[in-house]
């Protein structure tokens, strides 16, 4: 994929970039060790004041980026804008607690004794070089909530951003420079994936990170694994959204949040509940006021603030989706609204909010991820088959349940195979919980306590 901000609003191609060579590669990534012998010594007072002068930096430009990620990737701006403050609200909650999430912790003092030891300490210590191979989804949220945590243990990192998005990687580069990190902290490569596995193999770089699908998870993760380095993967996602009778009381806002659910950030994230499991006593109620739901948003401009879903990021995403469609549609599912692009947007990659009913399981629709504003539904008989239903994906990033059953939650919070089970609202990410999931969802935990730790040496410090 060639390096350039192509706007998907309209298909045309605003900047191209010439992808860094190998030698500006190497120079970075020198820079990139030479800063961390340095600046593992700094203070947590010290990183801390450099990440809220970042985040401040963020807040004054928020405008400013927000207009380059919607111009760069198609997110409407209000949902940029509000991206770009998640950013600085999570920098600020590393700056605040690092110091105490990697405090030194002290055994018990029987445990001390029975290790031979008169004293025993275990102390979180920065890894080193931590490469980030990031999507264009979330093109700042995804970079900062693995900077701010490795930056704050005291790691440096190097940015292999998506090749779509380059203004905002860039940006990511420069801000914290500008923050006045030492030169080296944080650096942009404009690279292509090619380029990729050289840097993970690299003696000097001590571990990877990467958000995306499971192709690159699986190419960054080999390369890592043959040199024994680790990895934090965060992939795609098909999460259910359970609606059980007792959400009944409540079925607007059950509505309503399935909705944002499904089409935020136009229905590019891993998070998006994207197969919706209904009982049967409240499945043609809740049908009805979805599908009328999804029929009421409106499609266009991303930039314009009366926009619900601007266009698909890039002219291949739509056609994944589209093909999704069509093979489930061929086999037999009913579009109850969408699955077309619209007639009034002839440019750009733009897709209709889409609900399929009647999905079986020859359908790839079934197992893929769908990466638009899709959603599938199934009607169920009880919670057993609603369990069976959620679990019967590769995927197990996050969950949603609506339940207002005790029973019921304590079953779905036991049985869901998932990172994460929301119960009655929506997935979404926070600084101080853990994020990510397991089956081909990925493995490692990225944000709160987990987060910082996962790019840290945990040392046993022990003396006899
Ligand atoms: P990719 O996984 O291709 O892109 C994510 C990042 O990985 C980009 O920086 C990309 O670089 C890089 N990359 C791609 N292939 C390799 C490789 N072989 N080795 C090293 N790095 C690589 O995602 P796409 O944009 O192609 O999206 C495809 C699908 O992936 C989506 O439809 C969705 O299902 C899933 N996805 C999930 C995301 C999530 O949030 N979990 C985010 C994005 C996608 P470059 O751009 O230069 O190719």
């Amino acid at each position: 994929m060639p390096i350039a901000t192509v706007d998907p609003a309209t298909g045309r191609t605003l900047k191209t970039f010439e992808p860094m060579d190998a030698a500006a590669v190497e120079e970075r990534i020198a820079k990139a060790h030479r800063t961390f012998r340095e600046y593992r010594e700094t203070d947590f007072a010290t990183r801390a004041a450099l990440l809220r002068a970042a985040a401040d930096l963020l807040d004054k430009e928020r405008e400013e980026i927000a207009r380059t990620m919607t111009t760069e990737m198609g997110k409407t701006l209000a949902a940029a804008r509000a991206e770009a403050a998640k950013c600085a609200k999570a920098m600020r909650w590393y700056a605040d607690r690092a110091e105490g999430l990697l405090a030194d912790e002290h055994p018990g003092p029987d445990d001390v004794e029975d290790s031979g030891a008169h004293r025993a300490v275990v102390r979180y210590r920065p890894l080193g070089v931590v490469l980030a191979v990031m999507p264009w989804n979330f093109p700042l949220w995804q970079v900062v909530r693995f900077a701010a945590p490795a930056l704050m243990a005291g790691n440096t990192g190097l940015l292999k951003h998506a090749s779509n998005v380059p203004q905002t990687a860039l940006y990511l580069g420069d801000l914290f420079r500008r923050a006045g990190f030492p030169d080296g902290c944080f650096q942009t490569l404009l690279v292509g994936s090619g380029a990729v596995e050289g840097v993970v193999r690299d003696p000097r770089v001590a571990a990877a990170t990467l958000t995306g699908s499971e192709g690159a998870g699986r190419a960054v993760a080999a390369a890592a694994g043959d040199e024994i380095k680790p990895t934090v993967l965060e992939l795609g996602g098909s999460d259910p959204f359970v609606v059980m009778p007792s959400a009944a009381d409540e079925l607007d806002y059950a509505v309503s949040t399935a909705v944002t659910a499904r089409v935020q950030n136009n229905g590019q994230s891993c998070i998006a509940a994207k197969r919706f499991i209904v009982h049967e006593d409240v499945y043609d109620t809740f049908t009805a006021r979805f599908v009328a739901a999804m029929e009421r948003l409106t499609v266009g401009d991303p930039m314009a603030e009366t926009t619900d879903i601007g266009p698909l990021s890039t002219e291949q995403g739509r056609a994944d989706v589209e093909e999704l469609v069509q093979d489930a549609v061929s086999r037999g599912a009913q579009a109850l609204c969408g699955a077309q692009r619209p007639a009034s947007l002839p440019e750009g990659w733009f897709y209709e909010p889409t609900v399929l009913a009647g999905v079986t399981e020859e359908m790839r629709i079934h197992r893929e991820e769908a990466f638009g504003p899709v959603a599938t539904l199934y009607r169920v008989r009880d919670l057993d088959a609603a369990v069976a239903l959620a679990n019967d994906t590769p995927f197990g990033l996050s969950s949603n349940v609506w339940t207002r059953d005790e029973d019921e939650q304590r079953r779905f919070a036991r049985d869901l195979d998932a990172g994460g089970v929301f119960f009655n609202g929506m997935t979404a990410s926070h600084p101080a919980l853990p994020f990510g999931g397991v089956k081909r969802s990925g493995y490692g935990r990225e944000l709160s306590a987990q987060g910082i730790r996962a790019f840290c040496n945990v040392t046993t410090v022990w003396f006899g």
